[in-house]
């Protein structure tokens, strides 16, 4: 019998348990416990499993566990074992081994990057499990070095410090991964996210498949897209970011893989896409790859008038059957104001677009169907008619 802390879930967190969500909000739970794991009962004491427990969090409970399976070392491992094993083809070296709650392991991010792995850990009730959570990954996965990069805002929510640490071995600024044909370098210390953008990875490599004549980078990064379409065949990659270290990190890069071809520009990319759209620019293919514009409920509208804008004036920098790649990676825009969106923009541009493909991040990003929190990106490839 587990001595672990007993809580009560009310009929409407039970209802959520049942339809496959492991969230419990603060006002479906009765009872209190230290971070960490607990017992979960109904209202007539019936077991519901084990989940992980945050203390200050609105979402108090995260269910890890059916009645019957003891979350131990060894459970932890073959967690992370089944998740490692769900990636078994991917050829890249960068790639997320672990995705949450979209493989049943609730606030946990693990990256890899080549030899070495960044992790991390969003909540109270999993830092209690720490030191089972990173020996799994250390038995499972084998770096060189984890670092952990428990920065993220959300710690706070947690009452949890944030920080950026080694767990062992040791994790270089600049880590090299492959993406196809390509060497990257992810920032690990430093960079967004754990240092790059791998839910696009799968992008990354169409857009190498589309690639030809004059090609366009809005919102590049390091270069994940441009990278590719310089590899695939583009005779000119215009590759645009507000971050000079980005295109610092994206010139070293293309150096490193020996491809000519890339012009980082420095620019806010909502002035140079205007400005380009009325100097009656055109290019073949264009990725439009924005950061989150909308942080909250309150802000979709805003957000959405800014990705209209944007996608606008790409509509109208294609070239006649040129390609348009665009996303966004705001959860709270949700996918149908999305496609919405593109179509009110398309209506404005003057342009006829075909929608190609609806897409979204890659497959070692999945997203669960009983838990929308785990999908967030979402991208269409265009096509213009003429
Ligand atoms: N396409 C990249 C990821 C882009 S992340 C990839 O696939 O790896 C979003 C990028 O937008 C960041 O590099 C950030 O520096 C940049 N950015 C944010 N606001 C910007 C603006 N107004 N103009 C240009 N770049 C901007």
């Amino acid at each position: 019998m587990s001595t672990r802390p007993a809580i009560t879930v009310k009929p409407k967190g039970v209802g959520r348990l049942r339809a496959g969500h492991p969230w419990v909000y603060r006002s479906d739970v009765e009872g209190s416990a230290p971070a960490g794991l607990v017992r979960l009962a109904d209202e007539r004491g019936q077991g519901l499993g084990t989940a992980l427990w945050s203390p200050h969090s609105e979402i108090r409970v995260r269910w890890l566990a059916p009645d019957g399976e003891t979350v131990d070392a060894g459970w932890w491992r073959a967690k992370v074992a089944a998740a490692a094993a769900r990636r078994t083809g991917i050829a890249d070296t960068g790639h997320r081994v672990v995705h949450a709650e979209g493989d049943g392991l609730p606030s946990l991010v693990v990256d890899r990057f080549g030899d070495v792995v960044v992790a991390q850990l969003h909540t109270a009730g999993l830092e209690a499990e720490r030191e089972r959570v990173l020996a799994a990954i250390r038995d499972v996965l084998a770096p060189t070095g984890l670092l952990l990069r428990n920065d993220a805002p959300v710690r706070e929510r947690e009452r949890l410090p944030r920080e950026t640490a080694i767990a062992f071995g040791a994790v270089p600024e600049r880590a090299p991964y492959t993406e196809g044909q390509i060497v990257l370098e992810a920032a690990p210390w430093s960079g967004q996210k754990t240092g790059a953008f791998l839910d696009q990875r799968e992008n990354h490599l169409l857009l190498g498949r589309l690639a030809r004549g004059r090609c366009l980078d809005a919102f590049c990064y390091h270069g994940g897209f441009a990278l590719q379409l310089a590899a695939g065949g583009a005779t000119a990659v215009t590759a645009v970011d507000s971050s000079a270290d980005a295109l610092r990190v994206l010139e070293a890069v293309a150096a490193r893989n020996a491809l000519t071809g890339i012009r980082p520009v420095e620019a806010n990319a909502f002035d140079w896409l205007r400005a380009a759209a009325e100097g009656r620019e055109r290019y073949d293919v264009i990725v439009v790859d924005p950061p989150a514009f909308a942080r909250d409920k309150a802000s979709v509208r805003r957000a959405l008038g800014g990705y209209k804008e944007l996608n606008l004036r790409a509509m109208q920098l294609l070239s006649a059957g040129g390609h348009l790649f665009t996303a966004s990676c705001s959860y709270h825009v949700h996918r149908g104001e999305f496609f919405a969106m593109l179509s009110d923009a398309a209506a404005d541009s003057g342009r006829s677009l075909q929608l190609e493909a609806i897409l979204g991040a890659a497959s070692d990003h999945p997203e669960l169907l009983s838990v929308p929190e785990t999908g967030y990106l979402k991208a269409a490839l265009l096509r213009a008619v003429d």
